[in-house]
């Protein structure tokens, strides 16, 4: 699929080709910097790569092999929200073995998933007992609604149609519920200083890369409000230090804005910040998407 000369997102009109990574091009919007792959692959192509994704997983690591990392990422997650939000009904998008499912249905939540692939659907289904619709999210939201919490955890850079899922997602919600998205962080200083700096381009698994004007236009065009960042660096061991190492090898040029930020933790954190977690919060007075 090739995507129109216009950035999805903020519907400017300066997006050019910027990078070439692993054969694919991403374009880059000047105006909300949200990047994207383009032209995308084919919903056939994606669904092998995806099986084939949790067959061998990343690195050759099987995913089913880093149970440990799946289950302390789901604790971690539902603690967060524990923090913020009530009991409820919970669609989990892009929900892969269901750990995440599993420690809000331990909770108290009622919980159900979307996932584009069958396998790990299945693992789900027998791992927790779970409930899991297959297919792509595009298409399954428009069947579903009456929900108090949509997530999305490390899956939106992986849609084909992101406008559309956050629109509809909008839509499935009761009044009052929430977003929570968890994606990578354009826009830090180490990107300013590398360019074409993220661990987060990997194509074809990942095929958006946002920055936080682009993901605040992106809900708020769909109708969120009292939209939070939590920005954060990358929590995974390999990442932090390959990280490291690529920010020593330009350690002469980061000097200056390290020096700049490193005077308040949390200015630090939002200047280098690669991944961020978003939520955002339907209006107790609206019931869909429509403007
Ligand atoms: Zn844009």
């Amino acid at each position: 699929m090739i995507l129109s000369a216009q950035c999805q997102v903020c519907k400017g009109n300066a997006i050019s080709l910027d990078l070439k990574v692993k054969g694919f091009d991403i374009w880059r919007c000047a105006d909300c910097g949200l990047r994207i792959v383009n032209p995308q692959p084919s919903p056939r192509e994606l669904q092998t790569w995806y099986a084939s994704f949790f067959a061998s997983g990343i690195e050759g690591q099987a995913y089913a092999q880093q149970e440990e990392q799946h289950l302390e990422f789901a604790r971690r997650s539902s603690r967060f929200l524990a923090r913020r939000l009530e009991h409820g009904r919970l669609l989990d998008i892009g929900c892969a073995h269901g750990h995440f499912m599993h420690e809000m249905q331990l909770a108290g939540w009622d919980s159900i998933g979307i996932e584009l692939d069958e396998g790990a659907a299945d693992v789900a289904r027998k791992r927790f007992g779970v409930e899991v619709s297959v297919g792509e999210a595009e298409q399954l939201l428009k069947t579903m609604g009456g929900f108090d919490l949509v997530t999305m955890w490390a899956n939106i850079e992986h849609l084909r149609d992101p406008v559309s899922v956050i629109t509809q997602s909008f839509s499935v919600l009761r009044k009052g519920g929430k977003i929570v998205i968890s994606t990578g962080r354009l826009g830090g200083v180490l990107e300013s200083v590398i360019r074409g700096y993220s661990m987060w381009y990997d194509p074809p698994q990942h095929l958006w890369y946002f920055t936080q004007k682009a993901m605040r236009i992106l809900l708020e065009a769909a109708g969120f409000t009292e939209i939070e960042f939590h920005v954060s660096l990358c929590g995974h061991l390999y990442d932090s230090i390959w990280e490291v190492c690529r920010i020593l090898k330009h350690s002469t040029l980061l000097v200056p804005h390290v020096l700049t930020y490193s005077s308040d933790k949390r200015n630090l954190k939002a200047a280098v910040g690669t991944e961020m977690i978003v939520l955002g919060s339907k209006p107790a007075g609206r019931q869909d998407g429509s403007r």
